[in-house]
């Protein structure tokens, strides 16, 4: 048997952690997050983790020497880091490396969303702006518009720098107030929703934002509302959201994100006035790679060093 330390891989990863990760470590690749199929002693062995998904409790109490769980993303809702933290297990996230990969997805989602672009295209692939004329003017534009960021982190304040020379008057809520952003404040989502006309949800999954966009936010938002998800869509409700855009509650949608993903009810995608992507908001190969690299180089600053990279606030270790 090797000396280097198990490296366990639950379930599917960039090939690129993958590849970087079986230079250094002895790899153990698991099926899922059930890894059902590892036997007790191997994963008794198992001292670091690399997820791109679920990292369950139930996994981490089969594995009685893990130190560190390296997750895929920014948003680390996937792994319990309540279970982690318990028995003093490092976890790390990906921050920052995606922040304008998202925020420029977010841009366009928004500009689909307003100005039917993505109908627009089909208008012309299926040759109907010559059989039959122009495509429809689209009923909304950005112009004019307020636009209200739920979620004013690292990739909302990359969303609001490219929101100011569309010379929209921008609006934000989040739970304490920036203090170095001109931005007006909300202290109640429904406040937000109700002095503009966008909303903008880039918050992560937690107890608090789950379903946190109800019936309510969606009546304050209006009639020539848009809702702009590329958060979690947890964060939605997701039925309300559906019957608000069938009845006019609200003007339209642009999702990144839904509550059951790849599952998209078929509602939504019936809709004429949204525009939907399949989680797509970081998914180039430049950032991929980047975030990648993240996941691979907290693994080794841990097991080289002593000390993760960008631990999660939940983590019990500093990381100076
Ligand atoms: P940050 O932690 O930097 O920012 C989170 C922001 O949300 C902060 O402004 C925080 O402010 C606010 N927030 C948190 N909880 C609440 C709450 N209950 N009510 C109101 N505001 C809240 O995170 P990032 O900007 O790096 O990422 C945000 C999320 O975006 C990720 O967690 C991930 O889920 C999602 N994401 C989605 C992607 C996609 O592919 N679609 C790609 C990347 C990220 P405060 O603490 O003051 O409330």
């Amino acid at each position: 048997m090797s000396d280097r330390p198990v490296m366990l891989i639950p379930g599917r990863i960039h090939a690129r952690v993958r590849s970087r990760l079986a230079e250094k470590f002895e790899l153990l690749e698991a099926g899922d997050a059930s890894a059902s199929e590892c036997d007790v002693e191997k994963l008794a062995q198992v001292r670091g983790a690399a997820v791109s998904g679920r990292f369950p409790a139930s996994l981490i109490a089969r594995l009685p020497k893990l130190e560190v769980i390296g997750s895929f993303g920014v948003g680390y809702d996937g792994v319990d880091v309540t279970a982690a933290a318990a028995r003093g297990i490092v976890v790390t996230n990906t921050p920052d490396v995606l922040n304008d990969e998202v925020a420029d997805t977010t841009i366009a989602l928004l500009l689909n969303t307003v100005r039917l672009f993505h109908f627009a295209e089909r208008h012309l692939r299926d040759g109907r702006w010559e059989r039959e004329g122009a495509f429809p003017l689209s009923p909304l534009s950005l112009k004019g518009r307020r636009v209200g960021i739920h979620g004013l982190g690292r990739i909302g304040m990359e969303i609001a720098a490219r929101l100011v020379p569309f010379k929209v008057e921008i609006a934000y809520h989040t739970r304490r107030p920036r203090t170095d952003v001109p931005f007006a404040h909300h202290d109640t989502l429904v406040g937000l929703a109700k002095a503009v006309d966008i909303l903008i949800s880039i918050v992560p999954s937690t107890p608090q934002t789950n379903g946190a966009i109800n019936v309510e936010v969606l009546a304050a938002l209006g009639p020539s509302g848009v809702l702009i998800n590329v958060g979690r869509g947890s964060t939605v409700d997701q039925p309300a959201l559906i019957a608000a855009l069938q009845d006019g509650t609200i003007a339209g949608a642009g999702l990144d994100v839904f509550a059951d993903e790849p599952h998209v009810p078929q509602a939504l995608i019936d809709l004429p006035n949204v525009s939907l992507l399949p989680h797509v908001a970081s998914a180039s190969v430049p950032t991929r790679d980047a975030m990648a690299d993240l996941v691979v180089d907290n693994l080794l600053s841990w097991f080289n060093e002593g000390r993760p990279l960008t631990p999660v606030p939940e983590t019990p270790v500093s990381p100076d």
